[in-house]
């Protein structure tokens, strides 16, 4: 989804930006709208038959009432490095009660930046209208001491709108009605170079919207691409903007993050760039003082299984990463918990991961459908060991077994529990249900159990 919300960009508070054309926009040229470069269907590899249909039909209806209409943002970026686009954004010059005249199909979201959803059956294609690049003191935006831009909702023209854009590689504009793309910032030139380059100052742009900086960390692990140095320099001294990001959109940030199929390199460079902190404090903290420990190891498969199970197209689901991103900070904290009191393994894990969980929900949230069968599942990493009797047999039909088998296998994998113990519960769970009652050594079926534990029905991930 494409939502530049809080993300204009003030051309006056560039130091100096280099245009595709070769000029420069620097402080006094504040309001000019340069021209961009034009390149011909020659020069590019975009070819239309790898554009959504829905999303044509939208690009012609608003071309053919006479509007201006581009595709823009990942949709260009990943055509022309020849990836799949994962969605098409649209923006044009038609005001989104217009865009709503047009399409039958249209619902406009959001109050603050209107924006125009089309819907066709599953595939929505977001149409967005130019936003400007005004002052501060515009009555129609508000801009916070740090720089945060907390309201914008200033219709314009493309050239504005150029400006508010994250990347030069984000901010190129694809005309479907002479298929010729338009580039204002060299974003071409970046694409080849395989380069993510801010628009504009990088202190200003991370300043106004903190969540460039992941946005940043993100695009490098998903393209392949080198963070240029200027654009790369000011991260470490402003990640500590991310604190002032709602705990919501940084939850939103963390899932493309680590569920767009390239989590280990994500936090590679979040790790790089300081950044893992504002995020992941607990894991932080472990990192920090053990950078190369069984924690980092642990992360490391737990991502790779995340990633490898994307590329397979196999569910991912939140619980699981939170789970491996919290699993560590858990298990401390329960320690801590039984050496302050009397309390079982089991009990100090339950309280642990109430504390742990609400303390995380200050920097990124954790909606209560993830973190409580979240909870449920690592409880079941210390209900393993009982193999025999009915409660372990109930394991075997329990919701979160699949998950919590997962689990253990990642950590048997990282030497933190016997291969013993997880081969036995790989055997287990394919066995008849009579074997299954006579290996643990009971003699009726717990209620309401499968017949055996299919490790295909199980699976909450
Ligand atoms: P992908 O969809 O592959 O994650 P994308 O570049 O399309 O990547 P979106 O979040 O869909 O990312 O945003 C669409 C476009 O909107 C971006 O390419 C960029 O031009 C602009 N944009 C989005 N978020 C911001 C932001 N925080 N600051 C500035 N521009 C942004
Ligand atoms: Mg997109």
């Amino acid at each position: 989804m494409s939502l530049i919300c809080g993300a204009a960009m003030i051309p006056e508070l560039y130091e100096s930006v280099k245009l595709a054309n070769g000029t420069c926009l620097n402080d006094t040229d504040s309001q000019s709208h340069p021209d961009p470069t034009i390149i011909a269907r020659s020069g590019h590899s975009i070819s239309r038959k790898n554009i959504s249909t829905n999303a044509l039909k939208v690009l012609n209806r608003l071309g053919n009432a006479g509007y201006q209409a581009f595709l823009v943002g990942g949709g260009v970026r990943d055509l022309l490095l020849k990836l799949n686009p994962k969605d098409f954004d649209i923006v044009t010059d038609a005001r989104p009660e217009e865009i709503r005249l047009l399409f039958r199909n249209c619902r406009l979201i959001g109050r603050r930046f209107r924006l125009a959803h089309i819907h066709f059956g599953r595939e929505i294609i977001e149409v967005a209208t130019f936003r400007a690049a005004v002052t501060h003191e515009h009555q129609n935006r508000r801009q916070a001491d740090s720089g945060l831009i907390l309201q914008d909702n200033v219709y314009g023209s493309i050239d504005e709108d150029i400006w508010r854009r994250d990347f030069t590689v984000n901010a190129l504009y694809y005309n479907t009605a002479d298929f010729t793309v338009w580039d204002y910032t060299s974003g071409m030139e970046d694409i080849t170079k395989r380069r993510l380059r801010l628009i504009g100052n990088p202190e200003t742009r991370y300043r106004e919207d903190p969540v460039r900086m992941l946005r940043a960390a993100r695009f490098a692990a998903k393209l392949d691409f080198e963070i240029a140095k200027d654009s790369a320099k000011p991260i470490r001294k402003l990640g500590k903007l991310l604190r002032d990001v709602p705990p919501a959109r940084l939850f939103d940030e963390t899932l493309k993050l680590f569920h767009s199929g390239h989590a280990l390199r994500s936090l590679e460079l979040l790790i790089e760039y300081d950044l893992l902190s504002y995020l992941w404090p607990h894991a932080a903290e472990l990192l920090c003082r053990d950078p190369e420990g069984s924690v980092l190891k642990f992360l490391q498969l737990g991502l790779a299984n995340t990633d490898r199970r994307i590329k397979e197209k196999k569910p991912v689901t939140p619980m699981f990463l939170y789970a491996v991103l919290l699993w560590h900070p858990i298990c401390e904290r329960a320690t801590e918990i039984v050496k302050k009191r009397k309390a079982t393994e089991i009990e100090a894990l339950l309280d642990a991961s109430e504390e742990i969980v609400s303390e995380q929900q200050n920097y990124t949230s954790y909606p209560k459908r993830f973190s409580t069968p979240m909870k449920d599942m690592l409880v079941m990493q210390r209900r393993f060991g009982r193999r025999r009797g009915m409660r372990g047999l109930r394991l075997l039909s329990h919701k979160r077994f699949r998950a919590a088998y997962d689990f253990l296998l990642l950590r048997t994998q990282c030497g933190e529990e016997d291969k013993e113990l997880a081969d036995w519960w790989t055997e287990v769970q394919v066995m008849s249900v009579r074997d299954q009652r006579k290996v643990f050594g009971v003699k009726r079926s717990p209620r309401g159990s499968r017949t055996s534990a299919d490790p295909g029905t199980g699976a909450t991930r």
